[in-house]
């Protein structure tokens, strides 16, 4: 049993980490989709905005493929060098002009983003009549090649758009041609917080159905471990007690026996310790099955007849009668309360009071203490003992009904782990509450408050 349920647990962890996984990789793939739909938006509602630089501003534009047109010339005359049109391109004197236009429309155009740019040139290529076209340059985009804008790197930009630009001129009865192509990356700041928002509904979901799911899990595997752990308790109360009963029945079975022999029958002391072993036995076997009977009622079927009392008189009639049944025992009070009146009934809290005191005898100890303390509207009564005590990870189950704390085999001790379930049915009848705190080896002190 124990084998099948790791089994199960095992079962559901792999599930549960699949499970997740799979939703993982869901919101993942949502996340990716997000980014893409958002660089589509921001590309359409970029392109919406610039064509070509003519459209910010014809001034600028057209003093750019003037600037162009002089560094192609010097080239075709031999003047210039590749790297020298390069560095001309790049070290352009209307480049702050221009990004703060291109920044400015941006902005009043989309409002709702905070978007940092950078128009990369990526070739810049001559065709002569009479040559094969000549390429000045033609790279990957690097911000180094930045002829405009305020991105100070391409990490985490995305491509918007290409401008492909073409020049005719004629230079020296020449005509030539110029073809230039640059991109626009844009990068749009806080750009995860946006995606994040726009996926709130989908993160919270899922983050309720995995924390539903275990959860859930966690509520099954507990019940199921409770339910076998009560299982077990069942097996343990049937063992008990039919151990239990074995030895009044063999004692009767003995002293029947025995009845029937003609001369003790005829033996009057003989005969008497007989009927009295009997009675004795018959007794036994009575309340064995008035304690079964009394704890197969259920918490609310138990019915009390409260009555006021004097708590501190009611506790030192129920040590004296103990200190009767059990001289031996070292039993003190120390109360630090006087005239408590509680409304209990006298009948069930004697019984459960002297359930503890009697299982603090039968679990070793040979000293008791009793004790009253009042701590705001708590009136507490404790039991302290020095018996064998209960360690900590045996203690959740110990008000349990048949629970004993040896479990498997027989106890050592009688008992059918009745007695501390049936004190916690009547301390809960009268809306109180039982603690126990103890450790192996280091007694009990077992704690009952009460409302006052
Ligand atoms: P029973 O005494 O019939 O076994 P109880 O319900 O009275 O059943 O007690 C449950 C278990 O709690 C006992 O089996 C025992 O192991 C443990 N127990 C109860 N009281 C004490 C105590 N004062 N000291 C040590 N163990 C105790």
């Amino acid at each position: 049993m124990k084998q099948r349920i790791n089994l199960l647990i095992a079962f559901s962890v792999v599930a549960l980490i699949v499970l997740s996984s799979v939703q993982c990789y869901l919101v993942k793939t949502t996340y990716d989709y997000k980014v893409a739909q958002f660089h589509t938006e921001i590309k359409n509602e970029i392109a919406q905005i610039t064509n070509n630089y003519s459209d910010i501003d014809s001034f600028l534009a057209a003093r750019k493929d003037a600037l162009y047109k002089t560094l192609s010339e010097n080239y075709i005359q031999g003047k210039n060098t590749k790297s020298d049109i390069k560095k001309g391109i790049l070290e352009n004197e209307f480049k702050d002009a221009l990004t703060q236009k291109i920044q400015r429309k941006l902005e009043r155009d989309l409002p709702n983003f905070k978007i940092d740019f950078a128009i990369i040139l990526n070739k810049f290529i001559l065709y002569k009549n009479a040559w094969k076209n000549d390429t000045i340059f033609s790279e990957k985009p690097f911000i180094e090649n930045k002829l405009y804008g305020n991105l100070a790197s391409l990490n985490h930009s995305f491509l918007v758009r290409n401008y492909v630009g073409t020049t005719n001129g004629t230079f020296e009865n020449q005509d030539y041609k110029l073809l230039t192509e640059d991109s626009m990356y844009v990068s749009v700041i806080d750009w995860e917080m946006i995606i994040l928002r726009r996926m709130t509904v989908i993160l919270i979901l899922s983050l309720f159905c995995i924390l539903t799911l275990i959860s859930l899990f966690v509520i099954a595997i507990k019940a199921l471990i409770k339910q076998k752990k009560v299982s077990d308790v069942k097996t343990d109360f049937i063992n008990n007690i039919t151990h239990e009963l074995k030895t009044p029945l063999a004692t009767l079975g003995i002293s029947t026996k025995i009845l029937e022999q003609k001369n003790i029958r005829d033996n009057d002391e003989n005969f008497n310790a007989i009927v009295n072993t009997i009675s004795r036995q018959n007794n036994r076997l009575q309340n064995l099955i008035d304690q079964v009977m009394a704890n197969s009622l259920a918490e609310n079927e138990i019915e009390l007849e409260k009555e006021k009392i004097e708590t501190e008189d009611f506790l030192f009639s129920i040590v004296n009668d103990f200190k009767l049944t059990f001289p031996k025992i070292d039993i003190q009070t120390d109360f630090q309360t006087q005239k408590t009146n509680l409304i209990l009934d006298k009948f069930h809290l004697t019984t459960a009071l002297l359930n503890v005191l009697e299982n603090a005898v039968k679990y070793g100890s040979n000293k008791i203490v009793v004790k009253t303390k009042q701590i705001e509207n708590q009136f507490s009564i404790a039991i302290e003992d020095n018996g064998i005590g209960i360690s900590k990870n045996k203690q959740a189950l110990l008000f349990e009904k048949f629970y004993r704390v040896e479990q498997g085999n027989l106890h050592n001790t009688k008992g059918l782990g009745l007695g501390l379930y049936y004190v916690d049915q009547i301390i809960k009848a009268h809306q109180g509450t039982i603690a126990v705190m103890s450790d192996l080896g280091k007694g009990a002190v077992f704690t009952i408050m009460f409302k006052v």
